[in-house]
């Protein structure tokens, strides 16, 4: 049952904000529902879930139409493409995703000036690996500057997605280093670290995260994606 998963996820989450001295509820659970149809992210939200993730813009928009009487903050976290700028600036609340100036600059030229300013987060490698996508450490301040500039997106934040790793301290390192980068930075508007997923929210909440993105906890495996 997926009130019960939700149950058990939000709990999981209450516990590691006590563990690790983090303030009450300042965690967000971001249920993410790729491949997964839109009957059970009305599950969910029936169970009090609002914040939901997709990957694959197609596939978000088509359950979006689906769940239109639903009042919904719609997260896209997958890779972008330059063609589908348009939509996602159209059809989403926030973008976890973007991962270079070019990309950010469409968002804000394509924004509706009837909607809010778009919320973005900076996708950030902090893996060892150099096949993932996301800016470097070394690239994050320029880039910040820059798209701080931009009139309709609003910088909130960064998000990443380590390689796995099964030891607790081995998946608290990267996402202390990101902490450390952005700390650095020193821009208080700066409010989201999107980090966290099923295999590794506790240690993403012990070093500051503010939105865990979780699917597989929620929604059981996946076939694909
Ligand atoms: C699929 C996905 C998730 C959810 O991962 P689970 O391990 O199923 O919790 C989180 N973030 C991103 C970017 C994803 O693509």
């Amino acid at each position: 049952m997926i009130s019960d998963r939700l149950e058990r996820v939000r709990s999981q989450i209450t516990q590691a904000e006590i563990n690790y001295h983090r303030k009450p509820g300042s965690v967000l659970l971001l249920a993410v529902s790729k491949t997964k149809p839109a009957e059970a992210i009305a599950a969910a939200y029936r169970a009090g879930q609002r914040h939901f993730g997709e990957n694959y813009c197609q596939e978000a928009l088509q359950k979006q139409q689906a769940l239109g009487a639903f009042d919904i903050t719609w997260h896209f976290i997958g890779p972008i493409q330059s063609n589908k700028t348009k939509a996602l600036a159209a059809h989403f609340d926030w973008v976890h995703s973007v991962d270079s100036f070019k990309i950010a600059q469409r968002l804000s030229t394509q924004r509706l000036d009837s909607l809010q300013p778009l919320n973005i987060c900076l996708q950030v490698n902090i893996s060892s690996e150099s096949s993932k996508s996301g800016v470097s450490l070394d690239e994050l301040p320029d880039l910040c500057e820059q798209i701080a500039e931009l009139p309709r997106l609003r910088l909130r934040g960064v998000m990443a997605i380590p390689s796995p790793e099964q030891d607790f301290e081995q998946q608290r390192l990267p996402y202390r280093r990101l902490y450390n980068a952005v700390d650095q930075l020193a821009r208080p508007q700066l409010d989201t670290f999107s980090i966290g997923m099923s295999d590794d929210l506790e240690a993403a909440i012990a070093e500051g995260s503010t939105m865990v993105r979780v699917g597989t906890a929620l929604f059981g495996a996946r076939s694909y994606g």
